[in-house]
């Protein structure tokens, strides 16, 4: 019970963090994320310590700037509540574990590039790249679950390399039948219908989740995307080849649930 507090409180923190890095990543300029120090992103007025307590202070301001009263997106609670929520199950099921890392890892990746997407329509390499070589590394100390690569190596490699390779082939595999589908669908429709963007985010995936969980991923986000992004184009009478759908933000969204799913197993 008292790890799951902690890792609620460690969530509002990571969550307040990742708002920064949605903020920062995105943008040319100012890339850093640790520096410098927050500013009210209308009238650069820099954030206090106690204006910037994760929930509270947008509840305590009324989810507005001190200095200058312009709101304060909405994402900023949106993001630490999500992050909070999302740590505390993984570690209500998984307890305070190297899996629970992992799975909480990806969860805040899930959130930001979902954020990201559908925000500035990007999915920064940090994450999606970074994110890749995370998982793949975490792979080698955490073993995977449903090989189906080990089907074809030999047993006597042992569970790391075993692990690792599900992960390098999870990857490969659902970046590389998204990257083509992307291809085909364009060719056919003469659109640029996919960006890279979604390739190296599924790779990511792949390497968290290996094959299955990246396939998942990949068919639940596609789903909720087309039907979500149809009835939205319907009723706001968008015009659906110039309309941005955030194929990113229904991948993340899709894959919260996926984990969700994995760690109750
Ligand atoms: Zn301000």
């Amino acid at each position: 019970m008292i790890e799951t507090i902690l890792a609620l409180l460690a969530g509002l923190l990571i969550g307040s963090f990742l708002n920064v890095c949605i903020y920062r990543l995105p943008r040319l300029t100012n890339r850093s994320v640790v520096r410098p120090r927050s500013r009210c992103w209308r009238c650069r007025a820099p954030i206090a310590w106690y204006d910037n307590i994760p929930l509270l202070s947008y509840a305590l301001l009324g989810g507005r700037c001190r200095q200058c009263r312009r709101r304060i997106p909405i994402r900023y609670p949106i993001v630490e509540l999500a992050t909070a929520v999302f740590f505390a199950v993984v570690v209500a099921y998984l307890g305070v574990t190297l899996p629970a890392l992992k799975f909480g890892l990806l969860c805040a990746i899930f959130i930001a590039l979902t954020a990201t997407d559908f925000e500035r329509h990007i999915l920064p390499d940090e994450f999606t790249l970074g994110g890749l070589a995370a998982g793949l590394i975490l792979a080698f100390f955490i073993p995977n679950e449903g090989y189906l690569i080990s089907m074809l190596l030999p047993y006597s490699l042992g569970p790391r390399v075993l692990s690792f390779s599900e992960a390098l082939f999870g990857a490969a595999v659902a970046s590389g039948a998204l990257w083509l589908i992307g291809y085909l669908y364009g060719k056919l429709r003469g659109v640029d219908a996919l960006g890279f963007g979604d390739v190296k985010m599924i790779a990511m995936v792949g390497a968290f989740l290996g094959l299955r969980g990246a396939l998942e991923t990949m068919i639940l986000g596609s789903l909720a995307g087309s039907i979500i992004g149809l009835i939205y184009i319907r009723v706001a009478r968008k015009d659906w080849r110039s309309f941005y759908i955030p194929f990113g933000s229904f991948l993340g969204i899709a894959g919260l649930v996926i984990v969700v799913f994995r760690i109750r197993q």
